[in-house]
């Protein structure tokens, strides 16, 4: 047992980061705000409407590598992975924050393209960007966003409504945003990545929120918990067990999975299951959903959608009990999932 004076964050991990210090803040709560635990805040704001607040930060060399991604992608991305949190409670960003500490070295032109992915990805989906602040980097280029946006306090989702029985869903392939990342890392200079690889490295690249698909599921009541998938199932789905006291099973041959992933996995002797249940940031939505009624719902999904809503699981009475069945039998992953304070 280590010195309780000499414990690192390592040793913490953003859970134990999280249990630790989240408590005090949420004990002064008003009512009908909702706090620290969640894909947003949740702040009363006009009749039934609440406003959603949600920010991440995203830092070179850990959350992505200046010198690999195009600034265009990065300027996308660093708003998609925070309209993905509004999507998640069902709700319509229309506001954004940014905040950057630049290294000396960043050219303009490099800025200029930056704006431009995120300016994009802003028309696409009616966000304004309102303000924020800049500051010189003496070392990495960090960038910080902060998304707002609406939603009826009807039709918001939390992580904390899950209910055994519950079928588990997610509204997109998984995988493939890791599949990018492990192509981008290994990639030898002057090699050409084929079509397939080209995929994934695009889907890494270039999430897209989903906010139609949350706002349709979050109208229906019998869509229970949801949340965005940024650090892989495996991890996101403990933060719903963790927050709905329950367990959950997973179904590894019903994971949605692309073709090109399949293809990428044999090519270079990835674990499917692995990549697909461990994978971040897909940012697709995971959802719960009342089992008599999901064939309906993702029937309905189909017709909107033009794509099925793969159900992979169900919510069990197991508390904080992750169980992976192949063929009907439990099987261990191994040792997966995203912890952000890793050192490796
Ligand atoms: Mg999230």
């Amino acid at each position: 047992m280590k010195n309780k004076s000499r414990l690192k964050i390592t040793d913490l991990g953003e859970f134990g980061f999280i249990a630790r210090f989240s408590p005090s803040f949420l004990k002064k709560l008003p009512s009908g705000l909702v706090g620290i635990g969640d894909d947003c805040a949740v702040i009363p704001w006009k009749g039934r409407k609440k406003l959603l607040v949600t920010t991440d930060l995203l830092i070179d060399g850990v959350h992505f590598l200046k010198d690999r991604v195009s600034p265009f992608d990065l300027g996308h991305k660093s708003l998609a992975v925070n309209l993905s949190d509004i999507a998640a409670m069902g709700g319509t960003p229309l506001w954004a924050f940014l905040s950057l500490a630049i290294p000396p070295e960043t050219e303009i032109a490099w800025l200029d393209e930056f704006f431009r992915g995120w300016r994009k990805l802003e028309s696409r989906t009616g966000v304004h960007l309102l303000g924020g602040d800049t500051t010189g980097s003496r070392n990495s280029l960090a960038i910080t966003v902060v998304a707002l946006g609406l939603a009826d306090s009807r039709h918001i989702r939390y992580r904390s409504s899950a209910r055994p029985g519950d079928i588990v869903a997610v509204t997109g392939n998984l995988g493939d945003s890791e599949g990018g990342l492990r192509l981008i890392l290994g990639n030898r200079p002057g090699k050409k990545f084929s079509a397939a690889e080209k995929y994934l490295v695009q889907r890494h690249y270039r999430p897209r929120p989903h906010l139609e698909e949350g706002r349709f599921l979050a109208s229906r009541p019998e869509v229970r918990a949801m949340m965005d998938v940024s650090d892989g199932i495996d991890s996101d789905l403990r933060r719903i067990m963790e927050s709905s006291g329950c367990g959950v099973k997973i179904y590894l041959e019903q994971l949605p999975v692309s073709a090109a992933l399949q293809k990428c996995c044999r090519q270079h002797g990835w674990n499917l299951e692995a990549v697909a249940a461990a994978g971040g940031e897909d940012y697709c939505l995971l959802l719960t959903v009342a089992p008599e009624k999901f064939t309906v719902l993702a029937e309905k999904f189909f017709r909107r959608f033009r794509r099925p809503l793969p159900a992979i699981g169900q919510v069990t009475p197991d508390r904080g009990k992750l169980v992976y069945l192949r063929a009907g039998r439990p099987v261990v992953l191994g040792n997966i999932g995203f912890n952000h304070f890793r050192r490796d």
